[in-house]
């Protein structure tokens, strides 16, 4: 297939004020996990729970348990860092993922459909309730090598709630607490928006440009 220059282009064009505002909600929900590990007593880059981490999931990605590869790992959420999942960085909801569950995660939290935890979701789709073109299930079938997808995927929830209940106090607070993170990140959110949009629109009010043409595409063959 070719890369779609077009389809980059463009969507490169809308991005930019909002990822300003992405990152602050990312910015507020560390700020918040430092509080919550300060007050837990225990933090993400704490070796035991590196070790604990691995006691779980040993070195394979902790959703489609294939061996972990330097350059294609990620850090991985359960609850995404976004003002959606408003996960946090605290014991419990850290671990170890391949790039490519990572990604089609992300795709997946869009929805969060299929259960009330961005993880849970995504190891929720076997198939049953989705409709035939649901993009999460055909990754499945496609990345797990067995026919029993729904019998892995429960498998998979099941390590995810073990590991998560060494950590309970961390869950069940970010799981109390969602709602008052939700409407917090959004209000961030919403107001880096209009903060963006006000100040720049105050900085290039002056900007007269006295182009007379519009600009002429040279032909790629000179
Ligand atoms: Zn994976
Ligand atoms: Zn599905």
């Amino acid at each position: 297939m070719k890369f779609d220059v077009s389809a980059a282009l463009k969507k490169s064009t809308g991005r930019a004020k909002s990822d300003v505002a992405n990152k602050l909600v990312s910015m507020l929900l560390h700020e918040i996990s430092r509080i919550a590990c300060a007050a837990g007593g225990m933090t993400v880059s704490d070796p035991r729970y590196a070790e604990s981490v691995v006691a779980a999931f040993g070195t394979s990605c902790l959703y489609c348990g294939k061996q972990l590869e330097p350059d294609r790992t990620t850090v991985e959420h359960l609850n995404g860092m976004n003002r959606v999942s408003v996960g946090l960085h605290v014991p419990g909801n850290v671990a170890m993922a391949c790039k490519k569950c990572n990604n089609a995660k992300r795709q997946d939290d869009q929805h969060l459909l299929l259960a009330d935890n961005g993880w849970e979701s995504f190891l929720s789709h076997d198939g049953r309730r989705c409709a035939s073109e649901c993009p999460t299930c055909a990754y499945w079938i496609g990345v797990l090598a067995t026919d029993d997808v729904e019998r892995y995927l429960a498998a998979a929830r099941i390590r995810i709630q073990t590991f998560q209940a060494q950590y309970q106090q961390f869950v069940q607070w970010s799981a109390d607490a969602r709602d008052s993170l939700r409407k917090r990140a959004e209000k961030l959110y919403r107001d880096c928006q209009t903060f963006a949009t006000n100040e720049i629109t105050a900085l290039t009010s002056d900007i007269q440009l006295g182009f007379s043409q519009g600009p002429r595409p040279s032909s790629p063959n000179g």
